[in-house]
Order: structure tokens, then C-alpha cells, then sequence
């Protein structure tokens, strides 16, 4: 692949990967064969492991951690190892975009991008490792003293999607990593490669074996018998409301296993008359276009104020009008294909649905023909009722629905009125304005002014249906610890029985 043209080629034959267990790669599975979403061409071929692969790998994860290989180095030592796998990102970071594009459809210049972000994660991960620390009370009278610790849980289970696939598992492994667990990952069956990929890496980078393990394979078998495992001690969950709720009942009718839930969002951007309005529409193409709007924290309910809702919603259509929908492998493109054929029919039926239910499309509204692959254009509703279905439920696509609104007290109204409590934006040039929406907003993240800013010092997770726990920073990597408390007695004791 020639990364100084304007186009990288497509793969002459499929790549074949083993899935990763205790330290290297493993073979002799039925294989799965992945075609590129943007050009319909077979790019990978995955093993379809079984539920013994699971108890192999879960029982990998189980030995590293008891054998305290990694739970038992100083967090400096830790650190090391997440620092050098950073540096052996930075240096393979064009191969994880190729394969991340090509299994995703996400534009490569987009994927880039993310590589970028996950280099971040593993240097902000190395950070925590050596700075995570516990409590002590010295406030329990003279004969006693109180210290609280941070364990690592265990063995943790990891189930990832197909939207970001490198991103979302690098803003969890280091810190999963950091706090001294250990890991099995299930990606998507779509998009395996680059969690493959970072099995070699971390091991290059001095992880001991063990310590990180991959099962591909489907959800219904390789990721359910994850979750009812009875020695997965948490689990991490990155995808739909309807599966984040069988996690539950899994965990529940198994071992009581502890659960990271990070589910699905049907996020406002609010826009105020007074915002700087040429910035703001940009922000809201962006917001909803961005990853063809499969994206977990993508703005898909625009809730503008009356007096400027016209004209507002026209400059986001032109706005819309002039993103370049095309080829992933194109050094140009913005916007790149539907990632599966099953999303690709759920956004077309949501298009039929607002019509249908009412709405008007003020532009898009439909697939686009690239002589390949799934392709379907920014869509913007307009006259949308909280009532119907493309207001209230998930879409995953680049379908942004327009409400309006005439006070700050019914913007919030509006934007609380979902289920959900991923993230938000509001636009304002008021302080006053943008943060009381910002503060009564229910939802994990808010932008003010901005659109999907930040990085992973900051905590990620959802209100409401939207998840329980955070990950990144600080945050994440106590996500995946236990506090003891251990109580220290001081001088002769004051028996009981005399
Ligand atoms: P999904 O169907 O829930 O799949 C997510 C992961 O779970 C995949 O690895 C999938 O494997 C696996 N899976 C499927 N069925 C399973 C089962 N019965 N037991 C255990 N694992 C199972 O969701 P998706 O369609 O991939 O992703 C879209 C959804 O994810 C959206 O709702 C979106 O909002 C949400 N999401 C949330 C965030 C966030 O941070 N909050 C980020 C990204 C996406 P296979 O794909 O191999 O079947």
C-alpha cells in the first residue's frame, strides 16, 4: 500500500488471522470472511471460535492474574509497557488504519485520526497505572487506623462494536491494563483485525503472556457464553440498549459478575439564537455525519430555537449538501460506507418511517449509487413530533431530526425527553444560557460550543439507559478495581470476655 497517492489499494486476497490466546496466535477454526463495506471485496478471514476457546482464554486470563505477573509489578513497571505499546503504535499506525478502514468502511483519513486517539489512551493509561492509589482514615481514634485499597477485579470480559472498533478498545484496554486485570476481548465479528493486531503489539511492547487474549467469532455464541461465564469477574459492554440488558440477566443468572455498560444514545444538540450560528451548523453536519452517524454519541436530534429554525435548518443542509460521501480508501473523503448490510436496511427503513410518519426531508433522504458498497446520504428531517418513531429511537445512521423550541426551560424539556443519557451539545454565546442547559442536560458528556472535543483524560459514559460506569482516565481505571478496607489496631485490645 502506497500512502503518498490519493488512493490505497484494495488487498489482492483476503488477510487470515488466528484469534489470540496466551501470548501468541492460534489457528484450525472455521473461518469467517469479512468483505470491505465500502467496495464489497473480501479483505479478512476470522476464526469463528467456539465457547472452549472462551474457557481456554478465560482460563489464560485466570492464571496471569493469579500468578500476579502483572497485578504484582509496580505501576512504573506497568507504565513501561503501555508506554512502549504506544511508541509501537505510533510506528505501525498507518497498517492499523488500512485494516480499520477496510473492515469498517470509516473514511482513512478518519481512521487515522483515531489511531492518533489511541495512542493517547495507552500514554494517558501509563499515566494513571502509576498514579492510582487508595485512602486512609486517620480519623478513627487513637487506637485504630483505617487504610482502603484499590485491587484489580480480576479477569475482565470485553465486548466491543463495529463502529469504532480500535477506538473504543484502546479507551478501555490500557486502563484495564493499568489497574492490573486481565483481558479477554471479543470484538465484532466485523471488525476483528486491528483487535488482533494489538495482541502482537502489546506483546512486542513486554506484556507477559496471558495478560491479553482475543476470541472472535459471533455475539450469539463466542459473546454470550462471555457473558454468562462463571470466572469472567466483570464485564465490559460497548454496544446496543437490547444486549447491554441481556449482560444483566446473564450476569445475574450466573456468578453476580460486575458490569461496565456502555449502550446506545439518541443525543440533543440545542442550538440558542444568539449562538454563533455559522459554527453551530457546521457542528451539527458534523455531529451527525461523522462515522456515517454510527456513532454512540452522535447528535441526532437538533432542538433549535423558533425564531431562527429556518434559516438554522438551511444552513445545515447546505452545510450537509457538501460533504464528500465517498470511497474510505479516497485521501478525501468525509464521510465512507455503512458498515453492514442488516445497518444499512434498519436507516433506509427509518427513512421510509419519517416520511411516512410526516416528516419532511429537507435533504438526503436516500442511498447513494457508488457502483459498490453501501452508501447513504446526510439526511436532515425537518417537522419533527417527539412522537415518532425517527425522535425517539436510535437510528445509527446520518439522519439528524429538527425540533423546535421557544424557552430554555422546554429546550431542556426536549432534550431530556429521551430514554437515553449518552451525551449533549448547546450552543449559546450566553454563559448563563449554555451552562444551565449544560448542568440540567442528563446525560454523561456535554459539549458547549463544541462537538465531540476532548480526549482520554476525560471520563465517558451514559445516564439513563445509556450505561452504567465510565471509562478513560483517572476514572476508568478505578472502574476496574475493588476498594478494601483494612483496619490496623493499635495497643493492647479491650477484651470482650473478661
Ligand atoms: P450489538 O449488536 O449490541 O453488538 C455489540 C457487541 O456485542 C458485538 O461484539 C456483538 O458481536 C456482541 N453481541 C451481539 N449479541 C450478543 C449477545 N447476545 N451476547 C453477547 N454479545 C453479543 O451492537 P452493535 O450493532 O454492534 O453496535 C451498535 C450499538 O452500540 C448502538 O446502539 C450504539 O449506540 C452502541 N454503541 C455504544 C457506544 C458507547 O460508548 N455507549 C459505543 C459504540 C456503540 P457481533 O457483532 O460479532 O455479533
Amino acid at each position: 500500500m502506497d500512502q503518498t497517492t490519493r488512493r490505497l489499494s484494495l488487498p489482492e486476497s483476503p488477510r487470515e488471522f488466528g484469534f489470540w490466546l496466551d501470548g501468541s496466535y492460534r489457528g484450525g477454526r472455521a473461518l469467517f470472511e469479512r468483505a470491505s463495506p465500502g467496495h464489497g471485496v473480501p479483505v479478512t478471514l476470522i476464526p469463528k471460535c467456539t465457547p472452549e476457546d472462551v474457557n481456554a482464554a478465560v482460563a489464560a486470563a485466570r492464571r496471569a492474574f493469579e500468578d500476579r505477573s502483572w497485578a504484582g509489578l509496580s505501576g512504573s513497571d506497568r507504565a513501561g509497557v503501555l508506554q512502549r505499546t504506544a511508541d509501537l503504535l505510533r510506528q505501525r499506525a498507518g497498517e492499523l488504519a488500512y485494516w480499520e478502514t477496510l473492515e469498517n468502511g470509516k473514511p482513512i483519513a478518519q481512521a487515522r485520526g483515531e489511531i492518533n486517539h489511541a495512542i493517547s489512551c495507552f500514554e494517558v493509561g501509563a499515566g494513571a497505572a502509576r498514579l492510582l492509589h487508595g485512602d486512609s482514615f486517620n480519623s478513627l481514634g487513637d487506637g485504630l487506623f483505617g487504610m482502603v485499597l484499590r485491587e484489580p477485579v480480576g479477569v475482565v470480559g470485553l465486548i466491543t462494536p463495529w463502529n469504532f472498533p480500535f477506538l473504543i478498545l484502546c479507551e478501555r484496554v490500557p486502563f484495564i491494563l493499568a489497574s492490573g486485570c486481565t483481558v479477554v476481548v471479543k470484538p465484532s465479528e466485523m471488525t476483528s483485525a486491528t483487535t488482533l493486531i494489538l495482541g502482537e503489539i502489546l506483546a512486542e511492547a513486554g506484556l507477559p503472556k496471558g495478560i491479553y487474549n482475543v476470541v472472535t467469532g459471533s455475539g450469539r455464541t463466542v459473546g454470550q457464553a462471555m457473558t454468562e461465564h462463571p470466572d469472567i469477574d466483570m464485564l465490559s459492554f460497548t454496544g446496543s440498549t437490547a444486549v447491554g440488558r441481556a449482560c444483566v440477566h446473564a450476569s445475574a443468572d450466573s456468578n453476580l459478575k460486575k458490569l461496565g455498560l456502555e449502550l446506545g444514545g439518541k443525543n440533543p444538540i440545542v442550538v440558542f439564537a444568539d449562538a454563533d450560528l455559522d459554527d453551530a451548523a457546521d457542528a451539527t453536519a458534523f455531529g451527525i455525519s461523522f462515522n456515517t452517524g454510527q456513532c454512540c454519541v452522535s447528535s441526532s436530534r437538533l432542538i433549535v430555537e423558533r425564531g431562527i429554525a429556518d434559516r438554522f435548518e438551511e444552513m445545515v443542509a447546505e452545510k450537509m449538501k457538501k460533504i464528500r460521501v465517498g470511497d474510505p480508501l479516497d485521501e478525501t473523503t468525509q464521510v465512507g460506507a455503512i458498515t453492514t448490510d442488516a445497518q444499512n436496511e434498519t436507516i433506509l427503513g427509518y427513512l421510509e418511517k419519517g416520511t411516512a410518519e410526516g416528516a419532511k426531508v429537507l435533504t438526503g433522504g436516500t442511498a447513494l449509487d457508488m457502483g459498490g458498497g453501501s452508501y447513504i446520504a446526510p439526511t436532515l428531517f425537518t417537522g419533527v413530533t417527539p412522537d415518532m418513531s425517527i425522535a425517539r429511537e436510535e437510528i445509527f445512521g446520518p439522519v439528524l431530526s429538527s425540533f423546535r423550541f421557544d424557552t430554555v426551560d422546554e429546550a431542556v424539556k426536549l432534550a431530556n425527553d429521551t430514554a437515553y443519557g449518552l451525551a449533549g451539545s448547546v450552543w449559546s454565546r450566553n454563559i448563563d444560557t449554555a451552562l444551565t442547559v449544560a448542568r440540567r442536560v442528563r446525560a454523561g458528556r456535554l459539549w458547549v460550543n463544541c462537538m465531540l472535543a476532548g480526549g482520554p483524560e476525560m471520563p465517558l459514559g451514559g445516564f439513563k439507559q445509556s450505561g452504567w460506569g465510565r471509562e478513560a482516565g483517572t476514572y476508568g481505571v478505578e472502574e476496574y478495581t475493588q476498594v478494601k478496607s483494612v483496619h490496623v489496631a493499635f495497643g493492647k485490645r479491650n477484651h470482650w470476655v473478661e
